[in-house]
């Protein structure tokens, strides 16, 4: 497999997919997933939350899982944090790379985290002090996602002002990493171009990646005009795990393995291995309780003669 990657593929199936189904998933087997996903060659894996275990049980484990991930050579080990209690908890914990979240609605902000969006900006600005105050923490990289920019289930539209100007606050505070969240599936391919190049603009030298969940169908078109921008940077869930408990079939995240194919049947190199992934994918399988699994790639394989870029010479 090629050293060299043109994508950047972050698996969240271990957060954003365990954090929204019913089975709680033991500590081994969201260690055993996360050996075969970083055996495969995915660079990045968002392992836990580090929200109260009262909000989310199947989170409860994220210190040990970020310990036991740390372990695999070469890989990121990133962890979501709602707040400055969690961050702490994380970094003590040990991960790579924190992603807080920022809910660019109103409406959702204060419905999710009961903070207004600029109180969460603060809580990201106590964040990067609090690094500043801990030399030991320096190397950690600090990201912030960029929740609901597509649209918000409470407020409807979201202003793409909103999007830009919570970026930019962002990057002032001293983000490493933006994520632009279509947190619920409401995005479509010309708003992707037309936010993706907004933020692309203020984020300057900060790496921009894409965060979408599939629920109507656009999740890859979304990709695909995200690349036509430049990100190069996106999020998935392997089998698309995740949805919501109360919207019995709804999906979750993309598909990590689809979205593979595609970059690599695009040309466009990942260090991603498919088999790799399908591996992982029937062990992550294993565990779940009924809860349906997505994807085309896994039924449909690759087609004749196909070569995934990162295996072109
Ligand atoms: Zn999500």
């Amino acid at each position: 497999m090629n050293d060299e990657r043109d994508v950047w593929v972050r698996e969240v199936g271990t957060r954003d997919g365990l954090q929204s189904i019913a089975t709680v998933f033991p500590t081994a087997a969201k260690l055993d997933w996360i050996r075969l996903e970083a055996a495969a060659g995915v660079p990045e894996i968002e392992v836990g939350s580090f929200v109260p275990p009262k909000l989310l049980p199947q989170m409860a484990d994220s210190a040990e899982v970020v310990r036991g991930a740390k372990a695999i050579a070469g890989l990121r080990v990133a962890a979501l944090v709602p707040n400055l209690r969690g961050a702490e908890n994380a970094f003590a914990a040990g991960a790579d790379q924190l992603n807080y979240v920022v809910s660019v609605s109103e409406a959702h902000s204060q419905a999710n985290v009961r903070k207004s969006v600029a109180q969460a900006l603060d809580e990201f600005a106590a964040i990067m002090e609090y690094r500043r105050n801990h030399p030991e923490y320096a190397h950690v990289r600090v990201a912030s996602g960029l929740a609901t920019a597509f649209g918000c289930t409470i407020a409807g539209p979201v202003d793409p002002a909103d999007v830009v100007r919570a970026a930019e606050r962002l990057v002032e505070l001293g983000a490493d990493e933006l994520a632009v969240a279509d947190t619920v599936g409401y995005g479509n391919p010309a708003q992707c171009r037309r936010i993706f190049a907004a933020v692309l603009d203020v984020a300057g030298d900060i790496p921009v990646g894409a965060h979408f969940h599939d629920t109507r169908g656009l999740g890859l078109a979304n990709v695909d005009a995200a690349l036509e921008v430049g990100v190069r940077r996106f999020d998935a869930s392997l089998a698309g795990l995740g949805g919501c408990p109360y919207a019995p079939g709804a999906s979750g995240n993309i598909v990590t393995e689809d979205l593979v194919f595609m970059l690599e049947a695009m040309g466009l190199r990942t260090g991603i291995d498919l088999d790799g992934l399908l591996a992982a994918r029937e062990l992550m399988a294993r565990h779940l309780d009924g809860e349906p699994t997505h994807g085309a790639f896994v039924t449909a394989g690759a087609p004749k003669g196909f070569v995934a870029a990162s295996r072109a010479a």
